[in-house]
């Protein structure tokens, strides 16, 4: 099943190209009070609303699915975990790149070295909310990822058992600035994080292992690669997350970018596709108040 989030916290199903209102499916979800709890209720409560929204399709309202603005098809992720340098070639490309890199070494060491890192939470969008630089005078990339959202709580899982954690895939974007500072400060600004544009449930993703995914700007094609060159395949991101701390339902792992980084700017139009899962269109803008930011010399080029 596709589920995605639109409008002011509705929930739609998509089949084709057709997108259909099931936001009633969400009155199985518990009543919460504080505190809150660390998962997503969506996803903690997947089950019970697959089975709801599936009772609600035949009579659910229909509208063409291109024709939505589309939301993270996760809400309250506990936490947005990400894997730096995960593909050989990206590795390489970090390595000799000192745009990259920022002169930093620290840069361009392996995943078994460099572990995982958060991205804020206050960085999540979806498709239809677009990227916002913040920082105009910045170096700004695409990463497509494949992404992943967990499904039940998880400690110390073994890779073998590693894929029965997983709730759905869904497409990533970790929007990133170049420069020297820690990855979880220059990979969190507001909209720094994308995912969309729906969450497609393990069930229609077998093996997550071999989808080709891709991403274009303006039309022309600046990334293409294969899961199977991830470093770590999911089940082993899964077994060295949960190595560390807990994963709750609806945290999310960005997998890691293959080689073909390259900078956006506002105006762009990004479109990114993964196998099995489909395609997002993602525009890129200034953020509110970054211009008056620009020192004068940065500001002066760009006029
Ligand atoms: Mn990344």
């Amino acid at each position: 099943m596709r589920f995605c989030r639109f409008g002011d916290g509705r929930l739609g199903v998509v089949e084709g190209t057709t997108l259909r209102d099931v936001t009633a499916a969400l009155d199985v979800l518990p009543a919460y009070r504080y505190p809150l709890p660390s998962h997503d209720p969506f996803i903690a409560n997947l089950a019970q609303v697959t089975a709801r929204a599936k009772l609600l399709l035949a009579s659910a309202p229909a509208v063409p699915a291109a024709s939505v603005p589309l939301l993270s098809p996760v809400a309250n992720p506990g936490k947005l975990i990400a894997a730096p340098v995960n593909y050989q070639k990206h590795l390489e490309e970090v390595k000799s790149d000192k745009e990259i890199n920022a002169g930093n070494p620290a840069h361009s060491i392996t995943i078994h070295s460099a572990g995982l890192f958060l991205k804020a939470n206050s960085s999540l969008v979806g498709p239809g909310e677009g990227v916002a630089v913040r920082k105009p005078d910045r170096r700004t990339d695409h990463e497509v990822e494949l992404a992943f959202v967990i499904g039940r709580e998880a400690r110390n899982v073994s890779k073998r058992d590693a894929l029965s954690y997983i709730a759905g895939y869904t497409i990533g974007l970790d929007i990133t600035i170049r420069g020297s500072e820690d990855r979880s400060f220059r990979k969190s600004p507001d909209s720094y994080s994308v995912l969309g544009p729906w969450l497609v449930t393990a069930d229609e993703i077998p093996d997550p292992g071999g989808l080709d995914l891709q991403v274009a700007v303006n039309g022309t094609q600046r990334q293409k690669s294969n899961t199977r060159y991830l470093i770590l395949g999911v089940p082993e991101l899964v077994e060295l997350a949960s190595s560390f701390y807990t994963l709750y339902p609806g945290d999310v792992i960005f997998t890691g970018t293959p080689e073909g980084v390259s900078p956006i700017q506002p105006g762009d139009e990004i479109v990114a596709s993964i196998d099995r899962i489909g395609s997002m269109t993602v525009a890129v803008r200034t953020a509110e108040g970054a211009d008056a930011a620009l020192t004068g010399a940065a500001a002066t080029a760009r006029t």
